[in-house]
């Protein structure tokens, strides 16, 4: 077996998956949630259908890397003998700036370079670099561990796709600038598309649509990204679960002022309080607006039409910045599940040449589907999203297996 560890790691969780690279399975997966918190360890091991729910104290992230080293060695839960099974890790890392611009060996220069990107993704890479060194700590020494960044398939970004228009300096002094995220999802289903259009991707144009609880639309021209609608922080572009995408900065100024917020209190209105939860009163689950909207409620209604018509847009003006596009792609858990947001989106494009089977649409979930029908000028694809996966492909590369 050729093995790799896949780690997220947030602030208060541990996800994992333990895949056999040589049929690309998935062995086991899980979560170490709450950590510092308390702490519960919910695991599967999908040959077997075994599944472990307990609480376990997790005062940090190596008391849950401890906890995922003793099920997948010990007891019913066991896949393996020891860690040292493992050919490598491969961690996921939010935010990577200009400074990476793929993914790498982990070293300690390297755990020290995303700890200081810190002040950029303050949720994520602190916590990133706390479960670097307790992997660290906790595997046999010597397992090689890889970094796999959310931004780096946006780098290619031409500066005139990044650049905000603020002073110059605050770029050169302050790195603000868009970055982008889900990099590592819109690389998958875009080479994914390609694969099953038959189509080398150096000679496509694609616009990757991953709607999830967060959400990012990226143009992809030939393989590369050259813009893509999340920002600085994956709080720009469109409309999502709890974030509410881009609005007017002035508007933010003005609400702060009206409610006396500090800037972390803003922070916390827009990333927490806003979106499909906050415009529609309802909640941030998009089956849940989908239901309200069946039932007529108005303001369910307005968000589930705010977000289609905010997706429609980003298709033009990346159809306009690409000079066309071959291909649209739907993934996430909105993109791959709802039929009502994919219909609603592709409805009255025709201009851009896109027609897509209605019926086919409403059944397909989860599943590697072409939606567009023959000679719709643009495809419109279903590509399931696999993250872990292409981490574990990356992780492989890099140790030179
Ligand atoms: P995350 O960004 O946290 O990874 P996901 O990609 O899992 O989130 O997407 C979660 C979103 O997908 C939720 O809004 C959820 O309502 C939506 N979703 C999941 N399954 C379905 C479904 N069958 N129909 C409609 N929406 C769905």
């Amino acid at each position: 077996m050729n093995l790799v560890l896949v780690v997220n790691a947030g602030s208060s969780s541990l996800k994992y998956q333990l895949l056999n690279m040589d049929g690309e399975t998935v062995i086991a997966k899980g979560n170490c949630d709450r950590i510092g918190v308390d702490g519960h360890l919910s695991h599967k091991v999908p040959a077997t259908g075994y599944v472990l729910e307990q609480d376990c104290p997790f005062p940090t992230h190596t008391e849950a890397f401890e906890k995922l080293v003793e099920v997948l060695t010990t007891g019913e839960a066991k896949v393996i003998d020891s860690m040292s099974e493992i050919s490598a890790v491969g961690h996921r890392i939010v935010q990577g700036a200009e400074i990476f611009d793929r993914a790498c060996m982990v070293t300690e220069d390297v755990i020290n370079q995303i700890d200081a990107l810190s002040e950029l993704a303050p949720v994520h890479n602190h916590p990133h670099a706390l479960a670097l060194r307790a992997c660290t700590k906790v595997l046999p020494a010597g397992t090689p561990q890889v970094v796999v960044f959310d931004t780096a398939f946006h780098q290619t970004m031409p500066p005139k796709a990044y650049m905000f228009g603020l002073p110059y300096d605050d770029y050169k002094n302050y790195h603000v600038r868009k970055y982008g995220f889900h990099g590592t999802s819109h690389r998958f289903v875009s080479a994914a598309l390609a694969e099953a259009m038959g189509r080398d991707i150096k000679d496509l144009k694609i616009v990757s649509c991953h709607l999830g609880n967060g959400s990012s639309i990226t143009a992809v021209d030939g393989g590369k990204s050259v813009d893509t609608s999340m920002g600085f922080t994956p709080l720009d572009g469109i409309l999502m679960g709890t974030r509410c995408g881009s609005v007017d900065p002035s508007a933010v100024t003005y609400v702060m002022d009206k409610h006396g917020f500090t800037p972390r209190e803003m922070s916390d209105y827009m990333n927490k309080k806003s979106g499909f939860l906050g415009v529609s009163g309802i909640g941030s689950d998009n089956r849940d607006i989908q239901n309200a909207v069946l039932d007529g409620d108005e303001k369910a209604i307005l968000t589930s039409d705010m977000l289609q018509y905010q997706i429609k847009k980003y298709i033009g003006a990346y159809a306009a910045a690409m000079n066309g596009i071959d291909a649209v792609i739907f993934t996430g858990g909105i993109g791959e599940n709802s039929w009502e947001v994919r219909e609603a989106v592709c409805e009255n494009m025709e201009y851009f040449g896109i027609k897509i089977d209605n019926e086919l649409n409403h059944k397909t979930r989860g599943k590697l589907t072409k939606l567009s029908v023959e000679g719709s000028k643009v495809e419109v694809w279903v590509v399931p999203t696999n993250e872990e996966l292409l981490i574990a492909r990356d992780t492989l590369k890099l140790i030179g297996k």
